[in-house]
């Protein structure tokens, strides 16, 4: 028998391993199926933000105050994380073997992503500043510029690493959840696609699990239906499309530690990264920024398109009144004598921080 986790490591490895063993799958919290938190990568912030106890990502924050998230659903990091799909280094490896193994998860969960048209120019103006040579679209881990696999489908879906659990030998697995509330036993097994969701349930599972991604049979009543339906309505829908140029430190000098506190499965470890902590890491932290700076002064890079593709506001809305249209400079109503508005945001014509006005004209 082996045994392991419920994570983004722990899936394909439980399916792996079942071909020929009994596996016990172990984790903590629910599954992700069926939430759209997990499931659409339109809500990927939504997940994160989301602290409560039933979200899909736990937050903590490491010694040294980086803020970070944690997973605590079957499928781990790959229900809570950006997509992003690259092979790693194989080199040490035995290379055929490591590159034989990738593919059948890669068929399973892995895309190659549809490209904006400003992330087309920022692949030309990489090469303009010399990250070459140009690897096109693959999954390799390569030096040079290229585009790389995502866990999102055409549709923006996420296809998280609980998903190839479809590849597992059900008779040889055990999905066992450990959650924190009361515990109610469902043990149904299988994996079926309905309207909305993918169902993959082994196991024992929470009430809440169940309460928060589909109705069991016995409860499916007219209003239990109702209600399901207007809870998925009211799931926030944002649109999160700012477009992002990150740096990465790849294979970084500086050691950091973890230590368990306790043996809670809910609280999180004491973290200390020691990011940067290397003078040659902060160094290439500094280079990457540098090279950041080029590729956007390079000509391939068009300014005025990335601004246009990737707004998103911050929401500092203010100025709906037209300037002295509704109210004069002591906010009276404009054609009346005895009518001041309460001051609110939408009287500004001008403002960078239109909270610091507001409580500045209230005070
Ligand atoms: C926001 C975010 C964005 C990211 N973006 C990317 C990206 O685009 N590309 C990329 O390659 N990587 C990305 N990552 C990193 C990547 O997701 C993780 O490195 C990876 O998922 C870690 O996998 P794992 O198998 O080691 O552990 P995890 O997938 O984190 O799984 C750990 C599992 O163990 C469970 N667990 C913890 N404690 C217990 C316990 N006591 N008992 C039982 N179960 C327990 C947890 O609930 C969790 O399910 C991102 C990560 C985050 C958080």
């Amino acid at each position: 028998m082996n045994s392991d986790t419920h994570s983004s490591k722990g899936c394909p490895l439980a399916a792996t391993l079942s071909q020929n063993f009994s596996v016990l799958l172990l984790g903590r919290g629910g599954v992700p199926f069926s939430n759209a938190n997990v499931s659409s990568l339109r809500n990927f912030h939504i997940a994160l933000v989301d602290t409560s106890p039933s979200s899909a990502s736990q937050p903590f924050v490491s010694t040294d105050v980086v803020i970070n998230a944690r997973a605590r659903i079957l499928g781990g990091g790959t229900c809570i994380n950006a997509g992003f799909y690259t092979r790693a280094n194989s080199e040490g490896w035995d290379e055929r073997l490591v590159n034989d193994s990738y593919s059948w998860v890669e068929k399973q969960i892995v895309h190659r992503p549809k490209l904006a048209q400003w992330q087309g120019a920022f692949i030309d103006s990489l090469l303009d500043v010399g990250v070459s040579p140009f690897n096109g679209f693959t999954y390799d881990h390569i030096y040079g510029t290229k585009v790389g696999g995502t866990l999102v489908d055409h549709f923006g879906r996420l296809h998280s690493a609980a998903e190839l659990l479809v590849s597992e030998n059900p008779k040889m697995i055990t999905v066992l959840a450990l959650p924190r509330w009361e515990f109610t036993f469902e043990s149904s097994s299988g994996f079926g696609q309905s309207q909305d969701s993918i169902h993959c349930h082994h196991g024992i599972m929470s009430a809440e699990i169940g309460q928060l991604s589909t109705i069991p049979p016995k409860q499916r009543t007219p209003e239990a239906i109702q209600a399901f339906i207007k809870r998925k309505r009211d799931l926030p829908h944002e649109a999160f499309k700012g477009g992002f140029i990150l740096e990465k430190i790849a294979r970084p000098i500086s050691i950091g530690h973890l230590n368990l506190v306790n043996t809670n499965i809910d609280d999180n470890p004491s973290v200390t990264f020691n990011y940067f902590r290397h003078p040659r890491d902060l160094q290439r932290c500094i280079d990457g920024i540098r090279m950041a700076a080029k590729v956007i002064q390079s000509k391939y890079f068009r300014l005025h398109k990335f601004c246009k593709d990737t707004v998103i506001t911050i929401w500092h809305y203010h100025g709906g009144c037209h300037v002295r249209k509704v109210v004069n400079s002591n906010f009276k109503v404009l054609g009346t004598n005895r009518l001041r508005i309460v001051v609110n945001g939408s009287t500004f014509s001008e403002s960078v921080n239109p909270l610091e006005l507001i409580l500045r004209a209230l005070s």
